[in-house]
C-alpha cells in the first residue's frame, strides 16, 4: 500500500490558534455525530462489516489526526493559551465522546450485524469481537438506570481525572540551599542552578533539578527537606479526587458484574484476570525479596559506617543516595562522568545508523514547521527507498512542557478506506524529553540512562510508524495494555551492548569512545540493587492493585504506608502525599504491573537477538514483521509466539538482571 508524502502544508497544525483548536474539536464532536446517526438509520437487512463494523471504526478517521494533534500540542506548545484551550478542548471533547458512544442503538447496529453471522477472519475478526466485547463492558445488556450511572460516572473519572494530571503537572516547589549545602553534586550541577538575590540556589522538582540532588546531595536534612516535597506533589486536593476516581471506578465495575476495577479493567489485557497478574507477582517477589533485603542492608551498613553510629537507620531519603554511593564506590560509575561520552549529536546518528539497518529503513532530514525551534523533523523510508512515514524530536525542557519522556503520535496509520486498493495513511509522530541544552561550549550531554530512555521512546515511534495494520485501532502502538510497552522495551537492551556503547560514544573533549573498563563497571552496575529496584516495581504495582481491588472506600496515603513498611521494612514519610502524585494511576489503572510483565517478554523476544546477532538485520525484519507492523490485528501471546517459535517464559528476564544464570531454568512467564 502506498504512502503519500506530506509537504509543509499537512503540518500547518503546529501553528494552530486557540480559536482553530476549538474549531477543529467542535468539528469533530459533530462529525461523529453525524456518522453514528447515518450507522443507526441503517435498515437490518442492509447491514454489513463495511457499513457498521468499519464505520464504527472509522468514524472518526476524518478528524482524528486533529484529535491527536490539539492532544499533542497539549504537551508540547511553548504558549500558555494553545496549552490551556487544547487541555480545554480536550476534556470537552472526552466527554462528548463519552456521550455519543454511550448509545443503546449503536449496540443495536452491531447485534443486527452480528446476527447475520459472516465469516469474519484475521483483523476484521478482531475488530468485531473487541467492539462487541467493548459495547458488552460499556454496559448495554444493563437496564437504562444503571447505564446512565455508568456514563455519569465515566464522566466525573474523566473531568476528575485531568484535574489530577494537572495538579501533577503544575505543582511547583523548591527549597533554598547554601553553596556548602550542595556538596556531593558536580560542578556542573550547580552552575546549572538558578540562583536567588543572596546567591543562594534554587533547587525545584524539576526532574533535572530534583533527582540529581536526592541521589547526590550529602546533606541528609537538605535531601529530606526536597523529598518530602516531591512526595506531596498533587497535593491534597489530589487525594480527594483519587478516593472519588477509586470509589466511581469500583461502583463502575459493580454494576457491570465485575468483582471490582482490575477484574474488569484485566479482561482485555494479555493478562486476562487479576489471577494471573497476582501469580506473575508472587513468582517475581519470591525470587527477589532476598536480593532486595540484603540491597537495603547493605545500604544500612554503609550509613553506619558514615555516620560512625551503628544505632543509625535507612530512611527511605537515603535509599537513592546510597545506592548511588555504593554504586560509585563499588563500580565508580559516575553517571555525570559516562555522560561526557555521549553528546545527543552522536547518540542521535548511533541510533539512527542502528535502527535503520536492523530494521529495513533510512532517516532523513525534513524541515517541516514546527511548534518551537529547537523541534527537528525526520522522514523514514525503507531501505528501497518507499515511505514510512515521519517523526519529530522536541528534546529539551520548556516552561509548561511535558516533563517526562513520551512518544505521541499526531498522524495513526490506517487504511483509508474499505476498498481494498485505498491508499495507507502515512503515520508521523512525535518523540519528547527533557535533556539538558547545550550550555556555552557544551553540547549537549545525554547521562546513560537519557540515553536508554531515548532508545525506549524511539522504539515507539517505530512501532507506531513501521505499521501496515489496516485498521487504525489496531495500528502501531495501539496494542494490549500490558503489552505495549514490549517492543520498545526490547531495544533497550542495545544500549548495553559493548559494540553499540563503543560505537555510540565520544567524549565531547576528547573524542574517545568509552573505555572498555567503563563499559564493564556500567555493566556490571547496571544490576547493582537490582533486587530492590524490582522490589520497588512490585510495590508501585501492588499499591496500584491494592486500590483498584478494593471494594470499599480506602485512605491512598494509608494504603501506602502500610504496603511500603510491609514490602521494604522501611517507615515511609511522615507527612506524605505519594498517591496524589502517582499519575500512572489515572490512564494506567490497573495496569503498573504492565512494566514488569512486558519487560519480561521484552528479555525473552531480545533473547532471540542475543542469540543469533544482536545487530542482526535477519532477526530485525523477523521482528518488525512479526511484532510491530501487525500491531494488534492478531493477540499479542500469538505474536510473542510466532518470533519466539516457543512459549514464553521468565528465565532471560531473571537472568538480564543478574538474578539467574542464562542457562538456568525459569518458570513460565504466562501460558
Ligand atoms: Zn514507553
Amino acid at each position: 500500500m502506498n504512502r503519500k508524502a506530506y509537504t509543509s502544508e499537512d503540518f500547518a497544525w503546529v501553528n494552530w490558534t486557540p480559536e482553530i483548536i476549538k474549531q477543529k474539536i467542535n468539528e469533530a464532536i459533530e462529525a461523529k455525530k453525524v456518522c453514528y446517526a447515518v450507522i443507526k438509520a441503517i435498515a437490518p437487512s442492509e447491514r454489513t462489516f463495511t457499513n457498521t463494523v468499519f464505520a464504527i471504526e472509522s468514524s472518526e478517521y476524518e478528524h482524528i489526526d486533529a484529535i491527536a494533534q490539539v492532544e499533542f500540542l497539549m504537551h508540547v506548545s511553548p504558549l500558555a493559551e494553545v496549552r490551556d484551550t487544547a487541555q480545554e478542548m480536550v476534556d470537552v471533547l472526552q466527554k462528548a465522546i463519552v456521550d455519543i458512544e454511550y448509545d443503546p442503538d449503536m449496540y443495536r447496529a452491531m447485534q443486527e450485524y452480528a446476527a447475520k453471522d459472516d465469516l469474519l477472519v484475521g483483523a476484521d475478526k478482531e475488530l468485531f469481537d473487541d467492539m462487541m466485547r467493548t459495547y458488552k463492558r460499556m454496559g448495554f445488556v444493563l437496564e437504562p438506570e444503571k447505564q446512565q450511572t455508568l456514563k455519569d460516572n465515566l464522566k466525573e473519572i474523566a473531568e476528575l481525572a485531568t484535574g489530577f494530571e494537572k495538579a501533577i503537572a503544575d505543582h511547583q516547589d523548591h527549597i533554598v540551599v547554601r553553596k556548602e549545602e550542595l556538596r556531593g553534586l558536580p560542578e556542573a550541577y550547580i552552575n546549572g542552578l538558578k540562583q536567588d538575590e543572596e546567591g543562594n540556589y534554587i533547587v525545584t522538582l524539576a526532574y533535572p533539578d530534583y533527582i540529581p540532588f536526592s541521589e547526590r546531595c550529602d546533606s541528609a536534612p537538605r535531601r529530606k527537606e526536597l523529598i518530602d516535597k516531591f512526595n506531596r506533589r498533587g497535593g491534597p486536593a489530589n487525594i480527594e479526587r483519587l478516593k472519588r476516581i477509586l470509589e466511581l471506578r469500583t461502583e463502575n465495575a459493580m454494576v457491570l458484574g465485575y468483582p471490582n476495577h482490575a477484574a474488569f479493567k484485566l479482561e482485555d489485557r494479555m493478562a486476562k484476570t487479576v489471577e494471573m497478574v497476582t501469580e506473575f507477582y508472587k513468582d517475581l517477589q519470591k525470587i527477589v525479596t532476598n536480593p532486595a533485603k540484603l540491597d537495603l542492608q547493605l545500604l544500612a551498613e554503609m550509613k553506619k559506617k558514615e555516620l560512625g553510629d551503628s544505632s543509625a537507620r535507612l530512611a527511605y531519603y537515603d535509599i537513592g543516595y546510597y545506592i548511588q554511593r555504593d554504586k560509585m564506590q563499588g563500580y565508580a560509575v559516575d553517571d555525570e562522568v559516562t555522560r561526557e561520552y555521549f553528546p545527543l549529536e552522536r547518540v542521535l546518528d548511533t541510533m539512527f545508523d542502528l535502527y535503520a539497518s536492523v530494521l529495513g529503513l533510512q532517516f532523513v532530514r525534513e524541515n517541516f514547521p514546527a511548534w518551537h525551534e529547537s523541534v527537528l523533523w525526520y522522514r523514514v523510508d525503507n531501505a528501497n527507498g518507499s515511505l514510512v512515514g515521519y517523526f519529530s524530536l522536541d528534546l529539551f525542557p520548556r516552561e509548561g512542557k511535558y516533563g517526562h519522556a513520551m512518544m505521541h503520535p499526531h498522524v495513526q496509520g490506517r487504511r483509508a478506506s474499505r476498498e481494498l486498493d485505498a491508499p495507507y495513511v502515512t503515520p508521523t509522530c512525535g518523540v519528547v524529553a527533557n535533556f539538558n541544552p547545550s550550555s556555552g561550549t557544551t553540547p549537549s550531554l545525554l547521562s546513560h540512562n537519557e540515553v536508554q530512555t531515548l532508545f525506549h521512546e524511539f522504539g515507539h515511534a517505530m512501532h507506531s510508524l513501521v505499521t501496515t495494520a489496516v485498521h487504525m485501532s489496531q495500528a502501531g502502538t495501539n496494542t494490549a495494555r500490558d503489552f505495549v510497552e514490549a517492543p520498545s522495551q526490547m531495544f533497550e537492551y542495545w544500549v548495553w551492548e559493548r559494540e553499540i556503547l563503543k560505537k555510540m560514544s565520544k567524549h565531547y573533549v576528547t573524542s574517545e569512545p568509552l573505555p572498555d573498563e567503563l563499559i564493564d563497571r556500567m555493566i556490571r552496575s547496571k544490576n547493582h540493587a537490582q533486587g530492590y529496584s524490582i522490589l520497588r516495581q512490585l510495590f508501585l504495582g501492588s499499591l496500584d492493585m491494592t486500590f483498584h481491588t478494593a471494594t470499599e472506600p480506602i485512605d491512598p496515603v494509608a494504603v501506602y504506608a502500610d504496603l511500603y513498611k510491609q514490602m521494604f521494612e522501611l517507615e515511609p514519610a511522615q507527612d506524605q502525599l505519594w498517591p496524589a502524585g502517582f499519575g500512572h494511576l489515572m490512564h494506567y489503572d490497573a495496569g503498573y504491573y504492565g512494566y514488569l510483565w512486558s519487560e519480561v517478554y521484552a528479555a525473552d523476544m531480545f533473547a532471540r537477538f542475543r542469540t543469533e546477532g544482536v545487530m542482526s538485520p535477519t532477526i530485525g525484519m523477523e521482528y518488525r514483521k512479526k511484532i510491530l507492523e501487525v500491531g494488534s490485528s492478531r493477540d499479542e501471546m500469538e505474536s510473542v509466539k510466532d518470533f519466539l517459535g516457543r512459549m514464553p517464559n521468565h528465565k532471560a528476564f531473571l537472568a538480564d538482571m543478574g538474578l539467574a544464570s542464562h542457562d538456568e531454568k525459569g518458570g513460565e512467564a504466562s501460558e
